[in-house]
C-alpha cells in the first residue's frame, strides 16, 4: 500500500479553521439544491481549481473528493483549499477528515472555494501497472490529464447539486480542452466519472457500425486522423458491439490516446464517457494499430461498459469495495471477451487466439497461487498482491474459456447470449447470484462452482481435448527456463466455432 506524503501544515491550518467555523448557526441544506461552476487553471508550474458555488445563504456544505479506486486508499492530490465569499473575504473552512471540508454559505449566497491539483509522481506514490497507476492526474509540458473523481472538489451529496456545470479553462498558448461533454457537464456525474485533458493533440472521428461515435484524440506526435488508427478503431468497435448482440451501451466516447508508458507496458481505464489508454512511448503512430496491445485494450475496456451504470465507480466513502470475489468475472471475464473481439474483427486469426490463449495458460500455471489459493480468494486479494491480481485476470480468462465450452457442447448457445443476462461491466457483488444465474441456464452451479472454489489446477487440457485442440508443452531453453503451450485446432472443431 502507497503512502502518500503527509503534511503538517495542513493539520495546522485545519485547526486553525475549525476554531473559526464554530461561531456561525448551521443550517440544514435546502432542496433549490447548489449550482457550480469550475475553472481550471493550467499553467506551466501547476494545476489550480476554483469552484464557484451558488446556494441558499446560510446552507451548510459538506465538500469532498469522491475518489475512485476504493478500496481504503488515501490519495493526497488536492491541497491548499481554501474558500472565500463572492467579494473576496475568507471564509472559515473546517477539514473532518483527509479529503473532507466543510462551509457555510454567505449571505452573498456565494462560496469560491480555490485548491490545488498536485501532478507530480510523487504525491500519489503509485507505480506504473499498479490499479490505478495511470490513472492518476499528470501534466508535462504538452498535456495535462484530470480524471474527475480526483481533482474536483464536489459537494459530498452529489443529488444536491443542480446541473448543467460549466467547466472553464486557462490554459497555455496552444492548448485545446478534451471533454467527453463540451465545455459543460451535464451533472455532477458526468463531471465526476469522465478523464479531463487539454494540451496539444491530434483528433479523429470515427463511427462505429450500430456503435458509438468515437472522438478519438493522440497525445504523440503526428496527425491520427491521417494515420491507420481511426480505421482499427472502427474494426475493433464494431465486433465489440456486435458481440453484445448488437446493442452499443453508450452512444458516444471520448478515445484518449498517451503514448507515455515505457516500452512494452500498456495500460486502460473506462469511464462514463471516456476511454484512456496509456501506450509505449517508443512506438510511432504510423506503427501503433499493429500493437496488438491497442485492439485488445480498447475492446477490454469498451467490454467493461456492458452492463455498467452511471456513477457505479464513483466511490463517496473509503470501505472497501463490494464484490472483491468477483474480480475474476469483471476482469477475467472481459479479458477473454478481448480476444474473442480480436478473432471476430480479425485482428487475430484462430491460430493467433489459440497462442493468446497458451501464452495465459503457461502464465497461470506459473503463477505462484495457481493450485494453491482458489480464483474466489485471488480476486479478494486484488488490490494487495500482484500475483494474486494476475490470477483473477488470466484463471477468470481459463474459466471464460471453459465456460464458453461447457454452453457450446451443450448446445446452449455461445457465452457471451449467457452474459446477456450477467453483463459483465456490472459485476454481482456476491458469487452465489452468479451461479445461480449459471444454474439456471444449465440445472446445475457444476462444473463452475468448483472451478472458482478449489484450491486445484483448472481441468484445462480435457475440455480442451473434449472441444476437438490439443495441446503440446514446451520447455524454452536459457536461463530464464520457461514452459510454452502450443494450442492446436482445426476450423470445423469445436474451438473453431468461437470465430462465430
Ligand atoms: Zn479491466
Amino acid at each position: 500500500m502507497p503512502r502518500p506524503p503527509r503534511r503538517a501544515w495542513l493539520i495546522v491550518l485545519a485547526v486553525v479553521l475549525t476554531s473559526c467555523a464554530a461561531s456561525h448557526p448551521a443550517r440544514t441544506p435546502t432542496p433549490e439544491g447548489a449550482r457550480l461552476k469550475y475553472l481550471l487553471r493550467v499553467s506551466p508550474s501547476d494545476v489550480r481549481v476554483e469552484l464557484d458555488v451558488r446556494a441558499p445563504p446560510g446552507d451548510r456544505i459538506p465538500f469532498q473528493v469522491t475518489g475512485t479506486l476504493g478500496a481504503g486508499r488515501d490519495f493526497r492530490i488536492v491541497s491548499e483549499v481554501t474558500a472565500r465569499d463572492g467579494s473576496g473575504a475568507s471564509v472559515a473552512l473546517t477539514t473532518p477528515r483527509p479529503h473532507h471540508w466543510e462551509a457555510q454559505v454567505p449571505p452573498d449566497g456565494r462560496l469560491r472555494l480555490s485548491y490545488v491539483v498536485r501532478t507530480d509522481e510523487e504525491a500519489h506514490g503509485l507505480r506504473l501497472g499498479e490499479p490505478g497507476g495511470g490513472e492518476m492526474p499528470k501534466r508535462d509540458e504538452r498535456h495535462v490529464f484530470l480524471p474527475g473523481a480526483l481533482v474536483f472538489v464536489a459537494p459530498t451529496d452529489l443529488q444536491s447539486v443542480r446541473g448543467p456545470i460549466p467547466v472553464e479553462w486557462e490554459l497555455p498558448t496552444g492548448w485545446e480542452p478534451l471533454t467527453p461533454f463540451g465545455a459543460e457537464a451535464p451533472d455532477l456525474t458526468a463531471l465526476l466519472d469522465n478523464y479531463l485533458a487539454a494540451g496539444r493533440f491530434s483528433r479523429a472521428m470515427v463511427q462505429a457500425r450500430g456503435g458509438p461515435r468515437l472522438d478519438v484524440a493522440w497525445f504523440g506526435e503526428g496527425d491520427v486522423a491521417r494515420s491507420q488508427v481511426p480505421a482499427l478503431l472502427t474494426r475493433v468497435f464494431d465486433a465489440a458491439v456486435t458481440l453484445m448482440g448488437g446493442r452499443a451501451p453508450t452512444p458516444g466516447y471520448v478515445v484518449m490516446l498517451r503514448p507515455d508508458f515505457p516500452s512494452g507496458m500498456a495500460q486502460g481505464t473506462p469511464r462514463e464517457g471516456s476511454i484512456q489508454v496509456h501506450l509505449p512511448r517508443d512506438v510511432p503512430l504510423e506503427r501503433v494499430h499493429q500493437t496488438p496491445v491497442l485492439a485488445r485494450i480498447l475492446a477490454h475496456e469498451y467490454l467493461h461498459t456492458w452492463g455498467r451504470e452511471r456513477g457505479e465507480d464513483l466511490r463517496s466513502s473509503e470501505a472497501p469495495e463490494a464484490g472483491g470475489e468477483m474480480r475474476w468475472f469483471g476482469e477475467g471475464f472481459i479479458h477473454y471477451l478481448s480476444h474473442l473481439v480480436l478473432l471476430r474483427s480479425g485482428e487475430l486469426d484462430l491460430p493467433g487466439f489459440l497462442a493468446a490463449l497458451g501464452r495465459e495458460l503457461a502464465a497461470v500455471k506459473q503463477n505462484p497461487w495457481y493450485g494453491r489459493s482458489s480464483l474466489t480468494e485471488a480476486s479478494e486479494r486484488f488490490f494487495e498482491d500482484g500475483d494474486a491480481r494476475a490470477l483473477s485476470y488470466g484463471g477468470g480468462m481459463l474459466v471464460a474459456f471453459l465456460c464458453d465450452l461447457e454452453l457450446r457442447s451443450r448446445g446452449q448457445g455461445p457465452l457471451e447470449r449467457f452474459l446477456d443476462g450477467v453483463p459483465p461491466g456490472k459485476p454481482l457483488t456476491r458469487q452465489a447470484q452468479w451461479l445461480e444465474v449459471w444454474a439456471r441456464k444449465t440445472g446445475s452451479p457444476e462444473p463452475v462452482a468448483t472451478w472458482l472454489r478449489a484450491r486445484a489446477p483448472l481441468p484445462f487440457e480435457e475440455a480442451l481435448t473434449r472441444a476437438g485442440g490439443t495441446l503440446m508443452e514446451k520447455e524454452r531453453r536459457g536461463h530464464d527456463a520457461r514452459r510454452e503451450y502450443v494450442i492446436q485446432a482445426a476450423e470445423q472443431s469445436l474451438l473453431g466455432e468461437l470465430m462465430r
